[in-house]
């Protein structure tokens, strides 16, 4: 017999957390994004880290530190 399987995930995606302080979404809304063809997800807090400061996130996403922040002020 075959049993509904439970939630199918992508072998890169193996949660659903915010890449830098690693709450899910059942904690803090979530936002997803896709960086170099991978979806990440980051949450309201560290949204703007991504932002302006997108070299904090290299230690989460190593290429994150070619990123140059987001201008305009
Ligand atoms: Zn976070």
């Amino acid at each position: 017999m075959a049993y509904p399987t439970e939630k199918q995930v992508p072998e890169n995606q193996d949660r659903i957390q915010c890449l830098y302080c690693e709450r899910t979404d059942e904690e803090v809304p979530l936002i997803q994004f896709v960086f170099k063809g991978e979806h990440h997800f980051i949450c309201n807090r560290h949204l703007p880290l991504l932002l302006h400061n997108p070299k904090e996130l290299a230690c989460k996403l190593p290429d994150m530190e070619q990123v140059g922040a987001a201008r305009g002020h």
